[in-house]
């Protein structure tokens, strides 16, 4: 046989992005060998702006529902809400093994204790028991014909590793987050000998991690905020109030260090920053003492300059413990004159608004107010491009796959692997759903899977369909229309109405000419259903519904032409 036909009948690996590849968040990816499926992650997203009243999104879990494919396993990458939080809608559909380090699943299975009662059943009619299962870094666990070693990196949470996944046709690694911190803190590492040991001995695909693939240079290190903070807090004369990320341990442990080295007491308020730091704790990532953390109660008989109190609301949630301290609405804390309020994360994009109106409030309260704008009180998680080229060149893999971000920031990553010396013709830059087949030496896109994404609305009970978030988009935008009209079915005589009421739409305040031809219209068509006996044939029998679809279009086209806008209508048609 000759080698080319050899190759043909290797069995490609498929790898297929579920999720997180386009979009920032629900980050997914399936590699698949001869129907044996791992995943790296299953993360969720947060709403974008125009997804009113969906509470989070997750990827479509469909294509592995398929009874040729058996999952053998979710390997997390890390303990954030983009890697982990779609797991518990995971496990109503499949009981399948869940690998991660010790706080990714201590974080993880904190989640379960609100959805357990939704997993799916056991013969007996209990719910699953989920099987965690910890890694450690440079140690391989084997699955199918799998064989996956976790790689410690630094990222803005500890815990995070990478995994080289060795597969028959040849190792892949995934990054999962990270950055290459020079001066992590606590204990988290980035285990560069590793990639490097990879490297050395061939790596088929590259997928690696895109966030800041527009940033040059190199990210910067935790350790440097922390040394920012020693500075602000020292000078501070005040209370010092810190909103950070709930799962931002380092950051955590760094500001409770400073703050007993000071002689401050640290009081946390918000559900979650106390939750994840009693997880930290337990499993030892916190490395403060214990006692140094007051209970809120004891705030008001703490002297102002030796108060630090860590809380959530960086991006200005209006629910948040620090929005509702800026607005006199917290139970024990109130913002005062004297107060400095430091906002340790980055702006998501979408949140900016918020953030600002929090920013407002707090200075209205006499605080003073630092963030990422003005002063050095965070720094990101991912790296930048010096630190994504330095991981290529460690790897030097044959293939390479930008992963998580956005599709400039996708685009991004691959030119700059093209400089990194990565055959143009081996850089793969692809979305939700697209399918590669690997193989050595070649690679092809396969079947595109339908990349769905699922809204969750209120407690995850009942997804929300397109056609619900088209609605509320209406609404949100554009307001509502509501027509009532009473036609007698006999002698289809119109009884009463047309009235026409709106709320949240424009058209009828300041365009009232509009509002003239919106009725006049109507009664023409009504006039129409009353004068021609064959009017409303082909409605079939249902002449309420005809109406009805005739008001609907009558009333959109004429708002569309005149105004550009989009209500929802509602007709309400009452045939007696
Ligand atoms: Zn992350
Ligand atoms: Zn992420």
């Amino acid at each position: 046989m000759s080698k080319e036909h050899l190759e043909k009948n290797v069995h490609p690996l498929r790898v297929i992005p579920l999720g997180g590849l386009g979009e920032i968040g629900m980050n997914m990816m399936a590699f698949e060998y001869e129907g044996s499926v791992v995943l790296v992650d299953a993360g969720l997203m947060f709403p974008e702006n125009d997804m009113f009243g969906v509470d989070i999104v997750i990827p479509d879990f469909s294509f592995l529902l398929d009874p040729n494919k058996h999952v053998l396993g979710v390997f997390l990458t890390h303990g954030h809400e983009d890697h982990i939080g779609a797991v518990p809608y995971l496990l109503r559909e499949m009981n399948v093994p869940i690998y991660g380090t010790p706080l990714t699943l201590g974080f993880l299975a904190d989640k379960f204790k609100e959805h357990r009662s939704e997993f799916l059943r056991e013969e007996d009619g209990s719910p699953i028991t989920p099987r965690l299962i910890t890694v450690k870094p440079r140690e391989p666990i084997f699955v199918g014909p799998f064989c996956i070693e976790p790689i410690s990196v630094t990222h803005s949470i500890s815990d995070s590793v990478a995994y080289a996944i060795t597969t028959p046709v040849g190792a892949v690694i995934h990054t999962g987050d990270f950055k290459i911190d020079p001066e992590p803190v606590g204990g988290s590492y980035f285990d560069v000998e590793r990639f490097k040991a990879y490297g050395e001995k061939g790596v088929l695909a590259l997928l690696s991690d895109s966030t800041n693939a527009e940033r040059e240079g190199h990210t910067g290190s935790e350790s440097r905020v922390g040394e920012n903070f020693e500075t602000l807090f020292a000078e501070a004369e005040g209370r010092i109030i810190v909103a950070t990320f709930s799962s931002n341990i380092h950051r955590i442990d760094q500001i409770a260090q400073i703050a007993s080295r000071l002689g401050r007491k640290v009081f946390l308020s918000g559900k979650s920053i106390i939750g994840n730091v009693k997880i930290a704790r337990e499993l030892g990532y916190l490395s403060f003492p214990l006692d140094q953390i007051a209970p809120l109660e004891e705030l008001s008989r703490t002297p102002d300059r030796e108060v630090v109190l860590i809380t959530t609301g960086s991006q200005g949630e209006p629910m948040s413990a620090l929005y509702r301290m800026a607005t006199d609405d917290h139970k024990q804390i109130q913002v005062k004159p004297g107060d400095t309020v430091i906002l340790s994360a980055r702006v998501i994009p979408g949140n900016e608004e918020d953030i600002s109106r929090v920013i407002n409030h707090l200075f209205r309260k006499g605080a003073v107010v630092l963030h990422e704008k003005i002063a050095r009180v965070h720094v990101s998680g991912h790296a930048s491009r010096e630190e994504q080229r330095k991981i290529i060149e460690w790897v030097r893999p044959e293939f390479f796959i930008p992963v998580h971000g956005e599709y400039r920031q996708l685009v991004s990553h691959a030119a700059l692997a093209a400089k990194a010396g990565i055959d143009p013709r081996h850089i793969l830059v692809v979305e939700d759903g697209e399918e590669i087949l690997l193989r050595p030496g070649r690679c092809e896109k396969g079947n595109s899977i339908p990349a769905r994404r699922i809204y969750i609305d209120g407690k995850g009970i009942g997804d929300v369909e397109q056609t619900v978030l088209k609605d509320r988009r209406h609404l949100g935008s554009d307001g509502v229309i509501v027509v009532t009209v009473a036609v007698d079915r006999e002698g289809r005589k119109v009884r009463s109405g047309p009235t026409l009421l709106s709320r949240g739409f424009t058209g009828n305040d300041i365009e009232l000419p509009l509002w003239e031809e919106m009725e006049i219209s109507l009664q023409t068509l009504l006039r129409e259903v009353e004068t021609d006996p064959t009017w409303g044939d082909h409605f079939a029998a249902d002449l309420q519904q005809g109406i009805e679809t005739r008001i609907k279009q009558t009333l959109k086209k004429i708002i569309s032409k005149k105004m550009n806008r989009y209500p929802m209508i509602i007709p309400n048609v009452i045939v007696i």
